[in-house]
């Protein structure tokens, strides 16, 4: 699978999982040697996991199929920009380039731009009332 292949692919896996209703527009490919050693799209709501970001289920596919921690060397392709949880994935796991589709000012990636998962932690973080709460 070449580079424009695994990016049309990315997009279809979140255009599929928004369709179901299931998760969110977000899909994700992973290459070595230009073969696919990983998939995922968004499955937050179906499975009430806020970590199930299609980054992340990807890096967990590829894990699983290749039976290790270490992805170096493989590409990732992904519908959107990554949020800093799925950046942070990416570089435990040693993937070596990544490519997006959307940058998150794209409406459909609102929902889990970097600005907007900041602006969660800072209001869910209990550090957040620091020093209001003193
Ligand atoms: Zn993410």
């Amino acid at each position: 699978m070449n580079s424009d292949e695994a990016m049309r692919r990315a997009i279809d896996l979140g255009r599929q999982m928004m369709r179901s209703g299931e998760g969110r527009p977000f899909g994700c490919v992973i290459l070595r040697n230009g073969e696919v050693i990983g998939e995922g799209c968004n499955s937050m709501d179906r499975d009430n996991d806020p970590t199930a970001h299609g980054e992340v289920e990807a890096i967990r596919d590829a894990c699983r199929r290749l039976k290790t921690l270490d992805l170096a060397g493989a590409e990732l392709y992904t519908s959107c920009e990554p949020c800093p949880m799925c950046t942070s994935v990416m570089y435990l796991a040693g993937i070596s380039k990544l490519y997006y589709a959307a940058w998150p000012r794209t409406p459909a990636c609102l929902a889990a731009t970097p600005a907007a998962c900041a602006a969660r932690s800072a209001r869910r973080s209990p550090s957040a009332q620091w020093p209001a709460s003193k």
